[in-house]
């Protein structure tokens, strides 16, 4: 990882850290974990990358925090490069419009789940990942490791306890659609998958660069291809249609670019063919989202004019 002061995204981030600093209300962190509850809304990073790998940052961008719901961005693109269109029989691609934990829908659609990324999809993605890799957590964190180029990206296990501690609405969602047939390993061994997944801690400046191939049309950090041009377009779809939730139609509105946040507090944002970012602080809005996170997005896309728009 390279840094450079001088070129252009530097005081752009600058410039958004101040504003940021002024902000008064920035939500109330995640508290159906205590690991969570105890985060300070006041916290906030927030990272840049470019396509080579050149990285700028301001205020806590190389500080850890709990990734969650962001990791399904990887998973989903690791699933899709193992197995391709017929992933798309298990997990839809249409915003849900409700709530990332919400049931209601399975039912109505056979324990097919909306989209990857509400918790139900991503139960189906890392149930498929699974079974593609017989080991979801660790393929997605030798993945995570090495497009960041930080070895020591890890999962924290008392994160991936207290998820399973207060994991009740997730096994019903698990439960229920297997007894659709729309899971194929144990419940209890993807359930424990999920939770080490969601626990995953890593810094800004990790996730800006690990989501660096969706900026590369499906190309990772070596070169290599992960996804095919048009699978990478369709990964940056689903984000824009489905990656904040029922709050996508607006951050589609306010930031103009693919992106997927997690209760953690974290938001990454593509713009294809140009850089990828990361932004972070744990006070969320009544929809599970960063306040400063998309607020920090949305000021960089009308400051500097980079959107998908
Ligand atoms: N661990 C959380 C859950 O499964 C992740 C949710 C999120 O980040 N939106 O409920």
């Amino acid at each position: 990882m390279t840094t450079n002061a001088t070129t252009s995204f530097q005081p752009v981030l600058d410039r958004i850290a101040e504003e940021i600093a002024e902000l008064t209300d920035r939500g109330t962190p995640a508290d159906y974990i205590p690991a969570l509850a105890a985060g300070d809304p006041t916290d906030f990073g927030m990272a840049v990358a470019e396509l080579d790998g050149t990285v700028y940052g301001v205020g806590d961008w190389r500080r850890p925090f709990s990734t969650q719901s962001v990791t399904k961005v990887f998973t989903l693109a690791l699933a899709l490069a193992g197995e391709g269109d017929a992933l798309w029989a298990h997990v839809g691609r249409e915003p849900s419009g409700d709530p990332f934990n919400s049931l209601v829908q399975l039912e109505y659609e056979n324990g097919i789940p909306r989209n990857p990324f509400i918790n139900a999809g991503a139960l189906v993605v890392t149930d498929r990942l699974h079974r593609l890799t017989g080991d979801a957590s660790g393929s997605l964190l030798g993945f995570l490791r090495a497009e960041s180029g930080n070895p020591d990206l890890a999962f924290d296990t008392d994160v991936a306890a207290s998820e399973a501690a207060h994991g009740d609405r997730n096994a019903a969602l698990a439960h229920f659609m297997a007894s659709y047939g729309n899971i194929t390993g144990p419940v209890p061994d993807l359930l424990r998958e999920y939770f080490r997944q969601c626990s995953l801690e890593a810094s800004c400046a990790d996730l800006a660069l690990a989501t660096g191939f969706l900026a590369r049309h499906g190309l990772r950090a070596d070169g290599s291809r992960l996804l095919t041009r048009s699978q990478a377009k369709q990964v940056n779809a689903v984000m824009l249609t489905c990656g904040t939730y029922d709050a996508a139609g607006d951050f589609a509105y306010r930031v103009g670019l693919p992106g997927k946040s997690g209760v953690g507090g974290a938001v990454v944002a593509v713009v294809p063919g140009r850089c990828t970012l990361c932004v972070w602080s744990p006070g969320l809005d009544d929809r599970g989202n960063s306040v400063a996170g998309v607020t920090a997005l949305d000021r960089f896309t009308t400051i500097t004019g980079l959107s998908v728009f």
